[in-house]
């Protein structure tokens, strides 16, 4: 097959992965414009110092052994099948990197004959690149699940990150929608990778030798495609987060591409709102210290479509409001909506030499329109005293946002429970 045949076919399968930042945009060129993307081709990422690269994205095979439900390489699907080799991947990539069109390589796969086998063409196409090539570029790769130790040993040693796809978030669903996957075979090599890079640490920096996944590990999870609730959804990611040092979870809505009775009707809209709470809720976890419990309760365990996971907090844990922003400790400024890392320690930084007022608020980067009803400074609260939470939701909410929502709800039969109903927000709104 040619090769550029073999690229068609291959994007069109890849398209589906989210665990880059760009992948699933569209847009061309118009005159007048400049950059255009491609849902599959180039995406982005970001390196452990915040940079961020352009990667070439690539999958290595569709011709998938599986049979998971909600993918559209499972191999009951009769769609154009290809299979790169590793040395035409070496070669792509080497082509776009010195036409600075990439950074490097984002290289994921399907099972092909089986999971050993399928890490071997990566490793083989890896070390083309990194030993004949004198590739040094960044490089994101899948470890394949079911591989022996040592080939995920062997990849890591020439990647910079990987990924090991959890896919659904419990067991069951795994069982019900991917099952020849075992789902020890997930959570194994995240285990590895977390071992082998904590034991690399450990070592004198003379005994180190050639770096193990420097950047980390990520992993990606389907949203919708299985009944879990929100809350079941975050106290995964936390736990990942815990347990194997992961440097992102990444959310994907499910997109319905196969007709499946297991699975959402084809008609149904992928729960895009719903994957935005999640990621808005997973920056929490990473960079605003709370937990998972802290963001949904068991009696609460679907977010708010209306509000954002920290302000719907807030109100929902109002007596803790006013936070008086001259004494505040770090920690609670950070629970402030309309307040973030940067703009907290801004405050801790400048109270020191001088008494705040409400002027300097928004000079340190503080989102007033948000704060507002959550701060007390030099003895005022901006916004008035207010004893009534649901007037802060409705104040917090504009009209035309409101609007959205509502015909987002209305639309997707699949969306999540809200704090109040439309009745009594509409109330609210017009007193
Ligand atoms: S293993 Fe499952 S999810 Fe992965 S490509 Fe094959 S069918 Fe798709």
């Amino acid at each position: 097959m040619e090769l550029e045949r073999k690229i068609d076919i291959l994007a069109e399968s890849a398209k589906y992965d989210v665990s880059c930042s760009s992948s699933g945009v569209e847009n061309n060129t118009r005159p007048g414009t400049v950059g255009s993307t491609q849902a599959s081709g180039i995406c982005h990422s970001f390196t452990p110092d915040g940079r961020c690269v352009s990667l070439l994205k690539l999958l290595f095979t569709n011709a998938c052994i599986f049979d998971c439900h909600y993918c559209i390489n499972r191999k009951s699907n009769a769609i154009p099948r290809a299979t790169f080799t590793p040395q035409e991947v070496a070669d792509l990539t080497m082509d776009f990197y010195m036409r600075n069109y990439i950074e490097g390589l984002f290289l994921s796969s399907a099972i092909i004959k089986s999971a050993d086998y399928t890490c071997e063409l990566l490793i083989k196409t890896l070390k083309i690149l990194r030993e004949e090539k004198g590739f040094r570029g960044y490089i994101h790769v899948k470890a394949i699940p079911g591989a022996d130790e040592k080939l995920i040993e062997e990849l890591g040693f020439l990647a910079d990150r990987m990924s090991v796809n959890v896919e659904l978030p419990s067991r069951e669903s795994l069982k019900l929608l991917a099952p020849d996957k075992d789902p020890f075979d997930l959570y194994k090599p995240m285990k590895q990778i977390t071992t082998v890079k904590k034991e690399q640490e450990f070592l004198p920096a003379l005994r180190r030798g050639p770096s193990f996944v420097p950047a980390g590990q990520s992993t990606q999870m389907i949203i919708g495609a299985s009944p879990e609730s929100d809350r079941s959804i975050v106290k995964i990611s936390e736990n990942l987060y815990q347990k194997y040092q992961l440097k992102r979870v990444y959310y994907s809505a499910y997109i319905p591409v196969n007709q499946d009775n297991l699975l959402p009707a084809v008609t149904t809209e992928p729960p895009l709102l719903r994957e935005h709470r999640l990621y808005q809720a997973d920056w929490l976890l990473r960079y605003y210290k709370f937990t998972a419990d802290e963001i949904l309760s068991e009696d609460k365990p679907n977010f708010n479509l209306y509000l954002d996971p920290k302000a719907n907090w807030a109100v929902q844990n109002y007596q803790r409001f006013p936070v008086d922003v001259q004494t505040a400790p770090y920690d609670q400024l950070l629970r402030v909506p309309g307040i973030g890392p940067k703009s907290a320690q801004n405050i801790v930084k400048a109270r020191k030499y001088y008494r705040l007022h409400l002027t300097d608020l928004k000079k340190l980067g503080i989102v007033i329109k948000r704060a507002q009803y959550f701060i007390a400074c030099n003895h005022e609260t901006p916004a008035g005293l207010i004893k009534d939470p649901e007037w802060i939701i409705t104040s917090l909410i504009s009209s035309k946002q409101y609007q959205v929502l509502k015909k987002h709800n209305t639309q997707s039969t699949s969306e999540q429970l809200s704090l109040f109903d439309v009745e009594r927000f509409e109330h609210a709104k017009s007193r």
